[in-house]
């Protein structure tokens, strides 16, 4: 695994233990160029997923912009960071399931609003009202950058 920081690609794991009740492996590496820490987790890909915009457009599922998408929604909720890992990792296994790898990317906002409903009220109201602008233009995309953290004076 390539270092984050130096670009280097001999790096060490130096602990590895399972996380997300045992649905992933988290491991915590180390750059000995750099002296950089990073982690990694490993998970069960079943599928190659993809995407599909309102254009057409084509696009590898990205998990990662998924869970950006649901952090900024559960910012400041009390909910544990783990039960947040497992609920992205439910909503990517539904997603796996779903019969075709090519999912139309409102499927997948309606998936995590479905989700969100369940397990906080909050979120999904945010997730939703952004959901709701954003249904003219169905795009995962704009849906995503649209998710914006909520501002200090919010608080
Ligand atoms: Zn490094």
């Amino acid at each position: 695994m390539r270092c984050p920081f130096c670009g280097n690609v001999d790096t060490q794991v130096k602990d590895s233990r399972p996380a997300e009740d045992h649905v992933a492996i988290r491991r915590r590496r180390f750059c000995p160029a750099c002296g950089g820490r990073f982690t990694t987790y490993e998970r069960v890909q079943l599928r190659d997923l993809v995407v599909i915009k309102s254009s057409g457009k084509r696009e590898d599922f990205d998990r990662g912009k998924l869970e950006r998408s649901i952090r900024i929604a559960m910012q400041k909720r009390p909910i544990e960071p783990e039960r947040i890992d497992q609920m992205i990792s439910g909503i990517v296994r539904r997603l796996e399931s779903l019969g075709d790898t090519d999912i139309p990317s409102k499927t997948i906002g309606e998936i995590v609003m479905e989700t969100l409903a369940r397990i906080d009220t909050v979120a999904y109201v945010r997730f939703a009202s952004v959901y709701k602008n954003f249904q003219a233009a169905d795009d995962f995309d704009k849906f995503v950058s649209e998710l914006r953290p909520a501002s200090p004076a919010e608080e």
